[in-house]
């Protein structure tokens, strides 16, 4: 099956072939003909899968028919990472569309979500702790919601947010159009469904089914010290047109750079503590071929669009396997085929067999001639709070300093 098969508009299937989405995956060729015509559906299928196109999509085809002034569709997903890309996803297709789509999530200030909001939203993306304060606060109002995806619905009761979501519901308009996706169907979720959906299509793809499974990718398994040292090789002797390298903190994407540059690359960062004229500077830069090498950090890349991206480097592989499928799902577009090209140290080791279980596919391993020799893994010191810090510490800590997340 094709994209023009499943009757979509002309600004979607555009925007679908600058993706460089050739076929709909499975989910997609199942969801998108049902969600077209207004039925409900249950989705088992989790990130990776394409399931967020599966739902935009059709989503961005029914409200581009009219324009209220209202948020009418209403996403609910359990995590900051997934609302942002979701609301990149919306973005992206949604660029001909004359429809604003906007995410509210908590850990950040409410300001910027606020400001936003009282612009006028059409889709609203939302984690529910955050959702609900704005709801609280009279800032979001539900009552024109037209179409609810509860996203992730077995992560939501894992993550005790099951509470807020059935809150939520609760204000929505009896009218409307529901999906709800859920990688497993426990019984408390099945429950749910019954009272959310109306005469809900049930749509299950294969769990291995993984949209990124065309992109090709390999590990390496290399200590941390002899990183640059491999990146530098990989960019003399492979065919590397442009490269998105990811780390996973700031400072180690200004290293990166400072070392390509010593070795004589054209290579530039972009991260949060970057201005923001530097940041779009560098990515024009990028874009236009003057640089070969972008190293970011996956909020800064955030959102950026970059049409003929050959290889993605994960330079550190990212703590959450969703983040590893969005990182990889920026190359191959345009029909090109893409690569991704990860490097795994001991610390990273959970990381890569988190992401093998979430994608279902086993990376195939590369050698260099910096074979793995540290096997230990590093232990971090913390620096206690504040508050703690004046008590002795052989009172406060009796096990290992655990490890900092970046
Ligand atoms: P999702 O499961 O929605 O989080 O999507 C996972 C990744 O697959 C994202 O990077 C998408 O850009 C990519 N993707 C989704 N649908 C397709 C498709 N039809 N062809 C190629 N890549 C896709």
């Amino acid at each position: 099956m094709t994209f023009n098969e499943i009757q979509l508009i002309q600004p979607l299937l555009q925007a679908i072939t600058e993706a460089g989405y050739t076929e709909p995956s499975p989910i997609q060729a199942e969801a998108i003909p049902v969600l077209l015509r207004g039925r409900d559906i249950i989705g088992c299928a989790q990130t990776g899968s394409g399931k967020t196109a599966a739902f935009a999509l059709p989503i961005l085809q029914r409200l581009s028919k009219e324009k209220s002034g209202h948020i009418r569709a209403l996403i609910l997903t359990p995590t900051r990472e997934l609302a942002i890309q979701i609301y990149d996803t919306f973005r992206y297709f949604g660029k001909r569309l004359r429809l604003h789509s906007g995410a509210v999530f908590g850990g950040v200030s409410q300001n910027p979500q606020v400001d936003a909001l009282s612009r006028g939203l059409d889709v609203l993306i939302a984690t529910p702790g955050r959702l609900n304060d704005l709801i609280n606060q009279g800032y979001i109002h539900l009552n024109h919601i037209e179409i609810f995806v509860l996203d992730e619905a077995d992560r939501m009761l894992d993550m005790g947010f099951i509470h807020d979501v059935k809150k939520t519901i609760k204000l929505l308009p009896l009218q409307r159009q529901t999906m709800l996706f859920s990688a497993t169907m426990p019984p408390e979720i099945e429950t749910l469904a019954q009272t959310l959906l109306k005469n809900p299509a049930m749509i299950k793809v294969d769990p291995t089914t993984c949209a990124v499974e065309s992109i090709d990718q390999c590990v390496y398994m290399i200590d941390k010290p002899n990183k640059t040292l491999l990146l530098a090789e990989l960019l003399r002797t492979e065919d590397i047109k442009n490269a998105l390298v990811f780390t996973n903190t700031k400072h180690g994407a200004d290293r990166v750079v400072q070392k390509l540059s010593q070795e004589g690359f054209v290579a530039r960062a972009i991260h949060g503590d970057k201005a923001q004229n530097a940041r779009q500077d560098a990515l024009k830069s990028f874009r236009d071929g003057r640089v070969q090498i972008l190293v970011a950090t996956d909020i800064a890349a955030r959102g950026i669009d970059i049409p003929e991206l050959s290889h993605v480097i994960n330079y550190d592989l990212p703590d959450v396997a969703e983040t590893y499928i969005h990182r990889i799902g920026r190359t191959g577009r345009a029909g090109l085929g893409g690569t991704a090209i990860s490097f795994c140290n001991i610390d990273h080791l959970d990381n890569l067999r988190g992401i093998e279980k979430m994608t279902g596919l086993k990376i195939p391993v590369r050698e260099s001639q910096w074979p793995m020799l540290i096997f230990e893994k590093t232990v971090k010191q913390v620096r206690p709070p504040r508050t703690e810090r004046k008590t002795p510490q052989s009172k406060r800590f009796s096990g290992p300093p655990k490890s900092r997340r970046w």
